[in-house]
């Protein structure tokens, strides 16, 4: 049944990308492009702030309704539940570009094929249905309810766009969607093929500036696999120095802080960043 209900994912995530067809004959106004925009970024903020920082890699601590309501926002992104997304996340993380890891550029096949099967053709493969669902996340039932039921947020959130303006606003809502899955897959794929690398990490990732602006900050991967337990990714090294990198998703979750909703943040010092930083130039 997990498995069945998992699969529903990617068919609607393919039903979202023929959906933006319908901007062909309804064109695109401001309104309707600014609902897109907004449901953007904070669909974004609570993939990058939630699901990454919080769930999968507990860079700070937060009260269970800041779990939930963000893992509702960002299961809205159609893009899994928290325990799958979890689940390959730490797969990556543990077997990072290689054949195991589920989602690399580099492995099984490089090249074009590579670059297909990171940013979407692994969702079509064996390796969709993660091996082994994350124990925590499934001790809550709260969220094991979202990670079974999935499709229902991003379905709802389709429903109340063409309830609000029609099917412009629903092909807004598909605009909106699919360019949201493709900024978050190419972290998985642009940056571990193209960008710097300014920690020794061992693996692909590198910091890619376009990738951080679209993602909001998880574009600065290469520190991400030095530290992924840092709560803030724009951190660098330059000629002997920690520098910071814009940061969006890390300004989100101090503001959290501010408000009471995140607390404990996880930042290394300056020290075990500079002993991480590359002391000679990559060939
Ligand atoms: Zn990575
Ligand atoms: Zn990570």
């Amino acid at each position: 049944m997990r498995h069945f209900l998992h699969s529903l994912g990617p068919v609607f995530m393919i039903l979202t990308h023929l959906g933006c067809g319908l901007l062909v004959f309804t064109g695109l106004g401001p309104a309707a492009a600014l609902w897109a925009l907004s449901l953007y970024l904070v669909r974004m903020l609570a993939t990058t702030a939630i699901y990454h920082r919080l769930v999968t890699h507990g860079s700070y601590q937060a009260p269970r309704a800041v779990w939930w309501l963000g893992c509702l926002i960002a299961t809205s992104s159609g893009q899994m539940g928290p325990s799958w997304w979890k689940a390959h996340h730490l797969q990556h993380h543990r077997h990072v570009d290689t054949d195991l890891d589920s989602h690399s550029p580099l492995a099984p096949r490089a090249g074009w094929q590579g670059a297909w099967h990171s940013q979407a053709g692994w969702l079509f493969s064996k390796e969709f249905h993660p091996r082994q669902l994350p124990a925590d996340v499934e001790a809550d039932p709260v969220l094991r309810l979202m990670d079974r039921l999935q499709v229902l947020p991003p379905l709802a959130l389709a429903w109340l766009s063409w309830q609000l303006g029609g099917l412009e606003w629903l092909g807004a809502y598909c605009l909106s969607t699919t360019v949201l899955y493709h900024g978050v897959a190419s972290v998985n794929s642009v940056a571990h093929l193209v960008g710097d690398q300014p920690f020794d990490t061992g693996d692909a990732s590198r910091n890619n500036r376009w990738v951080a602006l679209i993602t909001l900050g998880e574009g600065w991967h290469n520190l991400h696999h030095a530290f992924q337990a840092s709560v803030r990714q724009g951190l660098t090294v330059e000629d002997g120095k920690v520098r910071t990198l814009p940061d969006p998703t890390y300004r989100f979750i101090r503001l959290m802080e501010g408000l009471g909703w995140a607390r404990d943040l996880r930042v290394p010092s300056d020290r075990a960043v500079l002993a991480r930083a590359r002391t000679t130039p990559r060939p």
